[in-house]
Order: C-alpha cells, then sequence, then structure tokens
C-alpha cells in the first residue's frame, strides 16, 4: 500500500505573507506557524483557535471576495457562451452577502471556519452602523457597474475560448529559492501577447504594481512569453479606473529585489531553516493594546489581549 504523503508546512512567499510580517511579527507567527494544523479534530486548543481566528474575514474583504467571486462567475458565463447579466450580477452580490451575514451571525463558521464567514465586526461586537453597511453594499454595486463597463471587459469577450490562459487559479513557481503562491484574477493570450488583470475594489495604491511585476515573473516563466509582450492591468472597478503597468526590467528587478530581501529577512527568524521551524518568542507583539493600531484591526486581538 502506498505510504500517505507527509503533510508539512513548507516555507512559501506571498504578498500576504509579507504584509503580515511587516505589520506585526507575532501576528506573522500565528498566521503561517501557530495556526499550522489547526484544521485537525486532534490539534492542541490554541492551534484550533489560531487557525479560526486566521480565517477571519471584515466587511470590506468580504466585499471584495463576493465581487471577485462574481466577475469570474460572469467571465465564465461568457467563455461558454450563456448570458452575462448586470442586473442578476448585483442581486447575486446582495444575495451571498446575506447569506455570508447570517452565517457569521449565526456562528455558522465554528464547525466549518475554512468555508463559513466569521466577520470581525460580529466577533468582536463592533456593530457596523446602517451607515457603513450602505457603504459596503455600495461598493459591491459599483465595482459590478465599474466591471461590466470596462474597457477589460469588453476586451475579454471579443477573445475565444482557446485564447484563456487563467481564471484564478491558484498555482506556484519558484524564487530565491522559494515557492511562491500566485492567484491571477485573469489571463489571456492575444497574438503574441499576454494580457494579465487584477480586479481591485480597495484604493488605488502604488505598491499593487510589485503584485502585478510578480504576475509578470510568473507569466514568464509558465508561458514563456518576453516581458516586451507582457500587459498588465488594475483595474479598480469602483472607480471605474483601470491602471497600465509597464513590466519594465527596472519594475522587474525592484520586485526580484523586493522578493529576496523578504525572504531573507523572514528565513533569518528561523531556528531551523531546512524544516521550516521556529518559536514563538522571536516574533514580538507589535502593540501595547487592543485600540492601538495595527491591533485595532487585527483578528488575533483576543489571544493577544483577553
Ligand atoms: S493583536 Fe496586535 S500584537 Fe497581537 S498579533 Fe495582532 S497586531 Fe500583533
Amino acid at each position: 500500500m502506498a505510504e500517505k504523503k507527509e503533510f508539512k508546512n513548507r516555507f512559501s512567499w506571498s504578498f500576504s505573507r509579507d504584509n503580515a510580517f511587516n505589520t506585526c511579527k507575532r501576528k506573522y507567527y500565528y498566521s503561517y506557524y501557530g495556526s499550522w494544523g489547526g484544521w485537525n479534530k486532534d490539534a492542541d486548543e490554541l492551534s484550533k483557535k489560531l487557525y479560526l481566528l486566521n480565517k477571519m474575514s471584515s466587511l470590506p474583504m468580504l466585499a471584495g471576495t463576493i465581487v471577485h467571486d462574481e466577475v469570474e462567475r460572469t467571465l465564465k458565463a461568457v467563455r461558454y457562451g450563456r448570458n452575462a447579466d448586470i442586473v442578476k450580477s448585483k442581486e447575486n452580490v446582495i444575495k451571498v452577502f446575506k447569506q455570508s451575514w447570517a452565517h457569521s451571525k449565526n456562528k455558522d463558521w465554528k464547525d466549518n471556519p475554512k468555508w463559513k464567514t466569521n466577520l470581525f465586526e460580529h466577533f468582536y461586537n463592533q456593530k457596523p452602523t446602517d451607515e457603513v453597511l450602505l457603504d459596503i453594499r455600495d461598493l459591491m454595486l459599483n465595482s459590478i457597474d465599474g466591471f461590466f463597463a470596462s474597457d477589460s471587459y469588453r476586451f475579454i469577450q471579443t477573445m475565444s475560448d482557446s485564447q484563456w490562459l487563467a481564471i484564478e487559479d491558484l498555482d506556484s513557481f519558484e524564487v530565491h529559492g522559494a515557492k511562491l503562491w500566485v492567484k491571477l484574477d485573469f489571463a489571456i493570450r492575444h497574438g503574441e501577447r499576454v494580457y494579465i488583470y487584477d480586479w481591485k475594489t480597495g484604493k488605488v495604491a502604488k505598491e499593487n504594481e510589485v503584485q502585478l511585476a510578480i504576475y509578470a515573473l510568473y507569466a514568464q516563466q509558465k508561458w514563456n512569453v518576453d516581458l516586451k509582450l507582457i500587459r498588465l492591468f488594475d483595474v479598480y472597478l469602483n472607480q471605474q479606473l483601470p491602471v497600465k503597468v509597464k513590466p519594465t526590467n527596472r519594475l522587474i528587478d525592484s520586485a526580484k529585489v523586493f522578493i529576496e530581501k523578504s525572504i531573507d529577512s523572514m528565513k533569518e527568524l528561523l531556528t531551523d531553516v531546512e524544516n521550516n521551524k521556529t518559536e514563538i518568542d522571536l516574533f514580538p507583539v507589535v502593540g501595547e493594546d487592543r485600540e492601538s493600531y495595527p491591533c485595532s484591526y487585527c483578528s488575533f486581538q483576543t489571544v493577544c489581549f483577553d
């Protein structure tokens, strides 16, 4: 009988991992080491709790996920020749939001933290005002409007099925001796060129360009395409603003340096690099109370301060 493969916590790098590392070392430890294995029924109580907290979402995060899922559903409908309908899409996002809200309020996540929404606002009794909820609704509906009105959507509709390269596919590639996880929102080939899109529901941010540069590095390796033939777009749906980013050698080189430095800093805090092991004491907390930044937004508050 074939031996069961061991599911090991191997070192890998992602943009969100770097973000956690720079926000608070303790948060990083909880997210990538302390919560590991917390999905197992026989895991210790702390790991289970950290796993559950690590899966927590927030209202803006939930809105972003719902919009991404709806854009993906719409594009797949287009791909297979089905009708895509903006009215239906708007109904869908509201329906899914209400379902997720109910899951969170009823604590359905207790038995299924991976698939059932657990909102920060519910968990920490921060009842959102009606105004906040209306803003979230507007963000989702405006983003759907923004997607259907976008040049990107019009362009994609003219493409055939055979030109599709990726849609929300999780994949990895190697950089600086580490596995690097990427999930491209959408990529398509047109002639010799490869077009890569990242849908955004948040504010315009310059650092998003680094993420696109990472996608360009991936595309270079995955589809063997020259940098000059890659077109990168951050599409800010809520603001109806497409931002075209040129994958210049300078941008790609600075992204590589950024990743390498980040990986080196993370590995410096490992006690056993080969087996990706470390100890909690190497990861200090960043705040002194739950009201201070970044603790006031952090899902691990209850472990640090209760
Ligand atoms: S609550 Fe504050 S100190 Fe604790 S993990 Fe989060 S950010 Fe770090």
